[in-house]
């Protein structure tokens, strides 16, 4: 297999917006000043401490995930996949699916209404 390349993985975390990504993965995205913020669905999100900053298109958990990243790691976390993979769903335009990673706290049908 082809090593992918870094232009093309730093097109894809530049070019492809990764608000969009979140939104598309469940999370609701509310306005923060500059930055938007939501509920993390990779942790028992008691409040919004998911952070998305559009101007740099990355991701940051301030809860107990603490974790953060581009829009690849985004795809990695939220549909279990690895890097290539992800870089493939992306390049697809299917990088915005709803989170399928393993939740063991929580059911998928309430994954909209545990965080208010
Ligand atoms: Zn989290």
């Amino acid at each position: 297999m082809a090593r992918i390349a870094d232009e093309e993985v730093g097109r894809l975390k530049r070019e492809v917006p990764l608000e969009a990504l979140v939104a598309a993965s469940g999370v609701e995205l509310k306005k923060a000043g500059a930055d938007l913020v939501g509920c993390c669905p990779f942790h028992d999100d008691r409040e919004p401490s998911l952070v998305v900053s559009p101007a740099k298109n990355l991701w940051h958990c301030l809860g107990a995930c603490q974790a953060g990243g581009s829009t690849i790691d985004w795809v990695m976390r939220s549909q279990g996949v690895s890097f290539r993979h992800a870089v493939e769903l992306l390049r697809a335009g299917q990088g915005g699916s709803p989170v399928t990673g393993p939740s063991p706290a929580r059911s998928t049908e309430n994954i909209l209404a545990y965080c208010a």
